[in-house]
């Protein structure tokens, strides 16, 4: 079959043909028919530190797709030929304490589908049906290959009530767009996102924001006063990874504030602690998606009406994959969606 494989250790993702992946008695195999492509991807095609110690090589990447079921093994009951499924992307042991507790987002033993073992750029993919997303054939397919950072949105979104809050967010990358866009949907007052990519924060414009604010021109404490806010946000998302980023979120946090990290932070960036002290900050990591309660939330949400294709902005077939990561490398997208049929 044709696949995007990381097949050097040195830049770059190589088209090429491999076997169609072997199914256990416990996996699906799943014809790939849209794919997207994820900032770890970038990481992975650009070949930096993360992913020179992360990746094996020669291995298939990519993680986020939808497609329909090809063929299965003789232990699973629940699918059927044909139908539309996507798969949460983190095979979890099944055996931890917190997998047995229902909380398979916290496994330790967690192994990544297009990191730690052959991912979904190919027409086939195979994955445990314990993975296995059934999708709503009523959404639309571009829609449905995102689920997977969809669905980090939405972790990351709804870790503390949104309702008649006012949300910041630092980073309007298609992660901070999407939250933006359940932020408003799960009842946020105003709504603000940062960044300092003018294509960027013209998109986060599409979901309905209440501000975007360019952080090289403009202060957040102006657009705290501006917005009439008592004090500053209640909660904050941040999603840009970015350690200034970061600091202007606790600035701009009102006392007894609560803060989602999803951004990957470099390990020595460094805070003033004495503000999250004094404020009486909460700060939360935040950790893929929850199997499956982030699931049935989104998909709940896009049925009751959030829309993120605004945050959908290029679609390639599969031949033309370098004008796709070429686009996501110049940050001038949001998502970028790779057609395989
Ligand atoms: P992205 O890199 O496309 O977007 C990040 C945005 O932050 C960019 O638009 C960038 O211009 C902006 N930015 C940089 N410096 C800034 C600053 N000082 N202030 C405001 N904005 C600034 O990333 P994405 O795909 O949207 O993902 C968001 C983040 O979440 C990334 O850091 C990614 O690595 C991380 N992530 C974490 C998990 C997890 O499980 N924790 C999962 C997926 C992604
Ligand atoms: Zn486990």
């Amino acid at each position: 079959m044709k696949a995007l494989v990381k097949k050097y250790a040195e830049p770059g993702i190589w088209m090429d043909e491999v076997p169609v992946p072997e199914y256990g008695p416990n996996d699906v195999l799943i014809k790939i028919h849209k794919t997207s492509i994820c900032g770890t991807d970038i990481h992975i095609y650009n070949w930096d530190e993360w992913a020179q110690k992360t990746i094996p090589v020669p291995m298939v990447v990519g993680h986020e797709y939808v497609g329909t079921v090809e063929a299965y093994g003789d232990n699973v009951h629940d699918v059927q030929i044909g139908e539309l499924v996507s798969g949460e992307g983190h095979l979890v042991c099944g055996q931890c304490r917190h997998c047995r507790a229902g909380r398979g987002h916290l496994c330790p033993n967690t192994k990544g589908v297009g990191v730690n073992r052959p991912g979904c750029f190919a027409e086939y993919l195979v994955i445990p049906v314990t993975n296995i997303w059934h999708c709503d054939p009523k959404i639309p397919k571009d829609v449905l290959s995102i689920f997977d950072p969809l669905g980090n949105a939405v972790h990351t979104a709804l870790s503390f009530d949104l309702l008649g809050e006012d949300v910041l967010i630092t980073g309007a990358g298609p992660i901070g767009i999407m939250a933006a866009a359940i932020a408003k949907h799960a009842g946020a007052r105003n709504v603000v996102i940062t960044d300092l990519n003018p294509y960027r924060l013209e998109l986060a414009k599409k979901v309905g924001v209440t501000r975007v604010v360019d952080v090289s021109k403009e202060k957040l404490s102006d657009v705290i006063s501006d917005l009439g806010m008592v004090g500053g946000f209640d909660v904050g998302l941040e999603m840009s990874g970015s350690p200034k980023a970061f600091n202007d979120m606790i600035d701009a946090m009102y006392t007894g504030g609560k803060i989602a990290l999803l951004g990957i932070l470099p390990s020595n960036a460094a805070i003033d602690w004495t503000k999250v002290i004094f404020k009486g900050i909460t700060i939360r990591g935040i950790y893929g998606r929850m199997m499956f309660e982030t699931w049935y939330k989104m998909q709940a949400m896009i049925q009751s009406g959030l829309d993120v294709t605004p945050v959908i902005t290029h679609k390639f077939k599969i031949d033309d994959y370098k004008e796709g990561f070429e686009i996501m490398k110049s940050g001038n997208s949001g998502k970028v969606i790779l057609d395989w049929i």
